[in-house]
């Protein structure tokens, strides 16, 4: 008798599994069969200029029905085939890519993507564009972001001696990030220093000043931002290093290795990485730091890639 029941709540069970499966596999199908009669529509009407099978489906899957129409009007778009599969590819920059291209023949793609997202097709401190403060602590600075020469961040938070030279203002929520991230990293055996945090437009322009006369401008470029395009003027950026270090010696202690692993963690990314002048607009700085809170960070971290590209791909939409 209880063998019985328990075989008829096995058959019972069977069932509701095979139900289950069924249901799923019906709407997978609907999907499936919704989603091909769109590409159809769209091949429809692109497949007179010959585009070949995978790019009409990237096309249908990546671009807007606004982009799909501008494409539908124009000739075929020759090479378009090399950029759309990219998973960066920005439709409103193709144009550019291509042109970038035509004169730069030998590169990657994807490193044009990468390129021409950041704007690192213009010469830097052309093209500039007011920073977008709605952005807050996401605010993007760079050779092509400005900030005001009246721009001073809200609720500036003098840094204790603990953890800094004396003086260095910095948005409240880094500055606990920070004590965070000190602490944590302390009792790991490494000592962390703020060297600089907030600085003012004047201020930078005091700075960038002096890197001239004592470098010239084109090294001065490289290493110093002119006031206004300083991410220190946001309040977000902390240069940090350990005590009795140089700034150029830093990339070689444990510190900076336990940083480039850990900040993340706090909300921090290191800002001008190794070899991506091309797309940060600055030389490799292991001290410079950038907070964009846990989340962002920890994608930018897991993307592995600088936070211009970042912010164009995912924040400038
Ligand atoms: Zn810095």
């Amino acid at each position: 008798m209880k063998r019985k029941r328990r075989l008829k709540k096995q058959a019972k069970l069977m069932i509701f599994i095979i139900m289950g499966i069924f249901i799923v596999m019906f709407v997978k199908y609907q999907n499936n069969w919704q989603k091909d009669n769109q590409i159809s529509e769209v091949l429809k009407i692109l497949n007179e200029k010959n585009y070949d099978e995978g790019t009409l489906k990237l096309i249908h899957d990546k671009l807007t029905a606004e982009e799909i129409v501008d494409l539908e009007n124009k000739q075929k778009i020759k090479n378009l085939e090399l950029f759309i599969k990219e998973k960066y590819y920005l439709h409103k920059n193709l144009d550019r890519y291509l042109t970038y291209f035509t004169t730069h023949p030998e590169e990657n793609p994807s490193d044009i993507i990468a390129l021409v997202n950041v704007s690192g097709d213009y010469e830097g401190y052309s093209h500039v564009k007011e920073a977008d403060l709605t952005k807050k602590n996401l605010i993007l600075v760079n050779k092509y972001n400005k900030l005001a020469q009246s721009y001073i961040p809200d609720g500036l938070f003098n840094m204790n001696l603990t953890y800094a030279y004396e003086n260095r203002k910095v948005n409240q929520e880094v500055n606990e990030a920070f004590i965070k991230m000190y602490k944590d990293a302390k009792e790991e055996g490494y000592d962390l220093f703020v060297t600089s945090a907030f600085r003012s437009f004047d201020y930078q322009q005091t700075l960038y000043n002096n890197y001239i006369s004592m470098y010239g401008v084109d090294y001065a470029n490289t290493v110093s931002a002119q006031a206004g395009f300083s991410e220190h003027q946001t309040g977000l950026a902390l240069d940090i290093l350990t005590p009795g270090v140089s700034m150029s010696d830093f990339k070689n202690t444990k510190e900076y290795e336990w940083l480039i692993s850990n900040s993340y963690k706090y909300g921090f990314i290191l800002r001008y990485p190794e070899n991506k002048t091309h797309l940060t607009g600055y030389a490799f700085e292991s001290w410079h730091y950038r907070y964009l809170g846990e989340e962002i960070a920890k994608k930018v971290f897991d993307e592995g890639i600088t936070y211009d590209e970042y912010y164009a791909f995912y924040l400038d939409n």
